[in-house]
């Protein structure tokens, strides 16, 4: 039905036809992985998913209380509020790649890219930095090097939907957009592997750079990350950063070095800083 919506106008050539249709495809496939549900997806913790009620909060949550509705949440509405999230990424990058020379798009790994649910939902919320990560025995955290080290974490479906459609776009010299990823994974040569693997395994297929944090960065990962896209920004002009923190967008006294940023659902974890009070710019369109 939706090549059938094509009118024979739209095809300026044999090559602008194509791009339409795969624009058409990406655009089916984001709508597709909206609709995705979690249980289509297999995903842990969702075969019986704790039923969703309203939560009093009247008093700080309970803990014991807020994690079973977490699991819900990501059992029903996550994926979808993820895709609703990228809905205006995707409709501003089919406006503006063709606008700009160099374009460039940042993502983020971890709950932007990637889905760590399988051991995030293993360790109840916990996060455990070291040790080994079995996820067979039930009663051990999983150690988070090691989980990344096992290269076995899924893809977030409207994300990898999002990046396949930035891949059929041309910037305005004729180009394809600049994919950088920008991670607070540390940079050591075992999981730089392991990262780059477990992006291609899951469907990311081919990006101009990996950026992982340095051992001898030091203070807020908000600072590291504006810095690399500082970097980016001497050669490119970044059309869209997409992360689940603040951290992740925040920029510096010259700006929030991306033209707009987007701001994934995560309501399982939280790396400081949060939202400044004055706002950020990138968030406002
Ligand atoms: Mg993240």
């Amino acid at each position: 039905m939706l090549v059938g919506k094509i009118s024979a106008a739209a095809f300026g050539s044999r090559r602008a036809g194509l791009a339409a249709l795969m624009r058409l495809v990406a655009a089916a496939l984001l709508a597709l992985a909206a609709a995705a549900t979690a249980h289509a997806e297999n995903v842990v913790g969702c075969q019986k998913p704790p039923a969703k009620h309203a939560v009093d909060t009247r008093w700080p949550i309970n803990i014991g209380v807020l994690a079973p509705q977490l699991v819900a949440y990501r059992c029903s509405d996550y994926i979808k509020d993820v895709a609703a999230a990228l809905a205006g990424a995707h409709d501003w990058i089919e406006r503006r790649a063709p606008q700009v020379d160099k374009p460039a798009i940042v993502f983020d790994i971890d709950e932007t890219s990637l889905s760590n649910w399988a051991e995030i939902y293993h360790n109840h919320f916990v996060f455990a930095a070291s040790g080994p990560c079995n996820l067979a025995a039930a009663h051990r955290l999983c150690g988070d090097r090691a989980w990344e080290l096992s290269a076995r974490a899924d893809a977030l479906a409207p994300t990898r939907a999002f990046y396949r459609l930035a891949g059929t776009l041309r910037a305005k010299d004729g180009h394809r957009i600049a994919i950088f990823f920008v991670t607070g994974r540390v940079n050591d040569p075992a999981l730089r592997d392991a990262t780059a693997r477990n992006l291609r395994k899951v469907g990311y297929g081919s990006w101009k750079k990996l950026i992982l944090r340095p051992r001898s960065s030091r203070g807020a990962v908000s600072i590291y990350k504006s810095g690399e896209r500082k970097k980016i920004e001497r050669r490119y002009t970044i059309i869209a950063n997409i992360g689940d923190q603040y951290s992740d967008l925040i920029g510096d006294s010259d700006g929030d070095h991306a033209e707009r940023c987007f701001k994934l659902p995560n309501p399982f974890y939280f790396i400081p800083p949060g939202l400044p009070e004055a706002g950020l710019k990138c968030l406002a369109h």
